[in-house]
This record gives structure tokens, C-alpha cells and sequence, in this order.
């Protein structure tokens, strides 16, 4: 299966992506965890990644779509993947369809995660996310046994530089310029599932299981 999770920020799609990928054994591929990864082991792409990345900003198209050719071409991703956060503006949907039909091979779904600004705004500041494994919590929705500490890991949970609460509205607003229109690029597609992202993080699985499966 050919996925990819479409959403604004702080949708669920990397909460989600966990499960999905967890339940159809396909590689989970996050652009953002790979630039912070990136970022961590203080390479060339993530030096260029950072500032963009902390400003609420995109980092550029030809930047990211290289990175995902390049994933994509991996042994694991013969039998699919799970993109999220990928693409991110039509010109990397363009390059990933290219890319894609290269291999002979097409998405099979876009999953679009739906969530209102407020509730946006709330999960972002809220989310901790591991310094060791990236593993995500919400300080209220999603609150780690220990307060602080990583349930996966032991390791220590921090606030993303770009979750504080102006930047998050940034991306809210990059992501509606930049991203929203991919909403209509893959219902014309045909490919499109729309899934209500408001309800329990275990609801929301079981419905894009449902849709799915369906
Ligand atoms: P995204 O990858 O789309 O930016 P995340 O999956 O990291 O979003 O979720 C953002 C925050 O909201 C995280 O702290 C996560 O624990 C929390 N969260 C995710 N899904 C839900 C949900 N359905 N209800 C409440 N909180 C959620
Ligand atoms: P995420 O972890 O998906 O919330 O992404 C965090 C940040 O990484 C984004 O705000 C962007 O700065 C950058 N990023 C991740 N994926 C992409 C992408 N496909 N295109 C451009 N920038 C991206």
C-alpha cells in the first residue's frame, strides 16, 4: 500500500502514522523527523533545513524532494510506504507523481486529516517530543507516565523550537497557502479520503483503517 497523510500542523498525522505503518508493515517516511534527525547529527542538509524550519517556513522543493527520491529507492519501500508531511506543495506533488510513475507505481491514497485552527494551536504547543527516539506526547492528550520522561525510551521530552505558539500560527498559515491546495489536486486524483481528526486518537485510527479497508 502506497499511502501519504496530508493535514495541517498538529493534525495527528505523525500520532497516526505510527499506527498505520505499524498495521499494514510499511516504512513510516517523515520529511520533518528527517531533517530534524538531520539536524541533530548537525549535517549540511540540516544546517540548511534549521532556519526555515524555525521561522515556521518551508525548507525549499528541490531540497526535500531529493531527499524522498532518494527514501523511496530503498529495499523496504517495495512492498509501500507511508509518507507524511510529503509533499507539501504541488510542485513536490508533481515531482513525487514523476518520480513515482518512473517506477511504474502510483499512490493509493491520500489520507487528509481534518482539524480546526483552535484545536491545532492546542495539540501543537502541547506536543513533547523525545530528544533520543522522537517518539510524540501531548501534555494533555497524550501525557507520558512520568512527567518529562519518554514512556518508549527513558530519554527527555522537550517542546519543538517551531510548537511555540506564534510560529505554530506561521505554519498554519504557510499550510494553508502552500499545502491546502493538495486537497483538490488529489480528489482530482480520485485518491482522496477525508477523515475527521477531532475525535480520540484511537477513533481516528479505526476510521482510516475503515476507509481503508473499505
Ligand atoms: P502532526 O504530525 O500532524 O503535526 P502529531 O501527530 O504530532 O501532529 O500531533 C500533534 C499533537 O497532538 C501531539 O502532541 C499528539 O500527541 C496530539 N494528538 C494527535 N492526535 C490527537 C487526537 N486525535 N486528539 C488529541 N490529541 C492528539
Ligand atoms: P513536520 O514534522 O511535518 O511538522 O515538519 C516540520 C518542518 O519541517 C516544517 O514546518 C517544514 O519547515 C519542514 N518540512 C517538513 N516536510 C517538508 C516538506 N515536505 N516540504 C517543505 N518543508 C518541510
Amino acid at each position: 500500500m502506497r499511502l501519504m497523510l496530508l493535514g495541517p500542523p498538529g493534525a495527528g498525522k505523525g500520532t497516526q502514522a505510527e499506527s498505520i505503518s505499524r498495521e499494514f508493515d510499511i516504512p513510516h517516511i517523515s520529511t520533518g523527523d528527517i531533517f530534524r534527525e538531520n539536524i541533530k547529527q548537525g549535517t549540511e542538509l540540516g544546517r540548511k533545513a534549521q532556519s526555515y524550519m524555525n521561522q515556521g517556513l518551508l525548507v525549499p522543493d528541490d531540497l526535500v524532494v531529493d531527499l524522498v527520491k532518494d527514501r523511496l529507492l530503498k529495499e523496504d519501500c517495495v512492498k509501500g510506504f507511508l509518507l507524511d508531511g510529503f509533499p507539501r506543495t504541488i510542485p513536490q506533488a508533481d515531482a513525487l507523481d514523476a518520480e513515482l510513475s518512473k517506477m511504474e507505481r502510483k499512490l493509493d491514497r491520500a489520507i487528509n486529516i481534518q482539524v480546526k485552527k483552535e484545536v491545532l494551536i492546542e495539540r501543537a504547543v502541547g506536543r513533547r517530543v523525545c530528544k533520543s527516539c522522537g517518539a510524540a506526547f501531548h501534555i494533555k492528550f497524550k501525557p507520558s507516565e512520568i512527567d518529562g520522561v519518554c514512556d518508549r525510551c527513558g530519554g527527555e521530552l522537550q517542546q519543538r523550537k517551531d510548537d511555540l505558539e506564534e510560529t505554530v500560527i506561521k505554519r498554519i498559515e504557510v499550510y494553508l497557502e502552500q499545502t491546502e491546495p493538495l486537497i483538490e489536486y488529489y480528489s482530482q486524483k480520485g485518491i482522496l479520503m477525508n477523515i475527521d481528526g477531532e475525535q480520540e486518537i484511537q477513533t481516528v485510527f479505526e476510521d482510516i483503517i475503515t476507509g481503508l479497508r473499505g
